[in-house]
């Protein structure tokens, strides 16, 4: 029996990059798959019809993960749509680029809302349908505990907070048998981050291995930490990173 047969997982920011690696490998692994998205709906569509050929449900939920009232419906048309809720995976993001003289305070404030703001929301909801077993699972970045050049302040610190949240909601959820992991990638060639744009040579310079993750390579680990192997890991960040911060 696939490892999440029977299993419902809500991932937002699942139209593109990491967040679509990361809805379909769960949807291999068997689990039925809900994805939110902000303005990508053609993007997300592919990404319900790919879970529908692989013969689970999936639907698609417009959600702009900055307004709490949206991530709170999401969450609830989910459940209800897909009988329930096993796994969240709090993966949108945003990556205001800019050195600290050039940024705005409604960057910063944006950047916390949805990169930070969005996790705490989405857990009060999704509290009311996890039960024991389910997991909560938070896309971080390296960039928390390394930060490899100028221009990635508000970041950084959005970042660097899911550290915190992810140790704390181990601590208030772990009597609940529920876990709470960050899982860290390093550069992963996606939109946000592309292998072959402006800033991959700078970025590939730390890397141990000299590539960009694949979105499929994070997805493996969010997969591993959503299924069976994962049941004891809660309060960690899980790096996945080709060693760039080695
Ligand atoms: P992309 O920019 O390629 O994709 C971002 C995804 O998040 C899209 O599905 C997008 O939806 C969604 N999203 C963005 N803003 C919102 C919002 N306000 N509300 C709802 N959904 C939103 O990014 P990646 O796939 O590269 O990044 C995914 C996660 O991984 C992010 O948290 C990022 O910080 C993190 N990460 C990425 C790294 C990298 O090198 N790529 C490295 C480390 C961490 P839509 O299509 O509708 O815009």
């Amino acid at each position: 029996m696939p490892a999440l047969e029977g299993k419902v997982a809500l991932v937002t920011g699942g139209s593109r990059g990491i967040g679509a690696a990361i809805a379909l490998r769960l949807a291999q692994d068997g689990a039925d798959v809900a994805i939110t998205y902000e303005k990508s709906r053609d993007r997300a569509d592919e990404t319900v019809s790919r879970i529908g050929e692989l013969g689970r449900k999936a639907i698609a939920i417009q959600a702009d993960s900055a307004d709490a009232a949206a991530v709170t419906a999401a969450m609830n048309q989910a459940a209800s749509a897909l009988g329930g809720l096993d796994i969240l995976v709090n993966n949108a993001g945003i990556f205001p680029a800019g050195t600290i003289d050039t940024l705005s305070l409604a960057d910063i404030d944006r950047t916390l809302a949805v990169n930070v703001r969005s996790v705490f929301v989405a857990v009060q909801a999704a509290l009311a349908h996890l039960g024991e077993g389910g997991r909560i699972i938070t896309i971080g970045s390296t960039l928390a505990d390394r930060v490899s050049g100028p221009g990635m302040s508000a970041y950084a610190a959005s970042k660097a907070a899911l550290g915190g949240l992810t140790r704390a909601l181990a601590r208030d959820l772990g009597p609940r048998g529920i876990g709470a992991v960050l899982v860290a990638p390093g550069p992963t060639d996606t939109d946000m981050n592309p292998a072959d744009g402006p800033h991959a040579q700078r970025v590939l310079a730390l890397s141990a291995v000299g590539r960009h993750a694949e979105p499929a390579d994070i997805a493996a680990t969010v997969a591993h930490v959503a299924g069976p192997g994962g049941r004891f890991i809660t309060g960690s960040t899980i790096t996945v990173d080709g060693g760039t911060n080695a």
